[in-house]
């Protein structure tokens, strides 16, 4: 279960990641507890082809370090690599702007 040691140990703090062309950054939020997380994908490794369509997809399970809910996030491709569909179960995306925005509430609720 390599992924859970990389969800709950990459964490907050690795935040030098916009200088790696591949990768992207997913923004959740849990609908349980609240708690916004953010995820970094490797496109070379974390993205999966359907050999019968071509279409490339992203299935990810993120644990929320807050509450330790599970979500699992699909998200699908165009052929440029561009998102063009995504839906995430037991949580919420959010775009970057509103993760920032969130992180720190949560924070302040919480006595950070
Ligand atoms: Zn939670």
């Amino acid at each position: 279960m390599s992924f859970l040691k990389k969800i709950l140990g990459g964490g907050s703090g690795d935040k030098g990641a916009d200088s790696d062309a591949n990768a992207m950054w997913l923004y959740v939020r849990c609908n349980k507890c609240g708690a916004p997380v953010a995820i970094r994908v490797d496109m070379r490794n974390d993205i999966s082809t359907d050999y019968e369509t071509g279409a490339r997809f992203l299935r990810k399970e993120i644990m929320d370090g807050t509450c330790f809910q599970l979500m699992y996030a699909n998200v699908k491709f165009d052929s440029a690599g561009k998102i063009n569909d995504k839906s995430i179960e037991r949580g919420t995306f959010l775009t970057r702007e509103e993760y920032e925005t969130a992180r720190a509430e949560f924070d302040a609720a919480r006595g950070k």
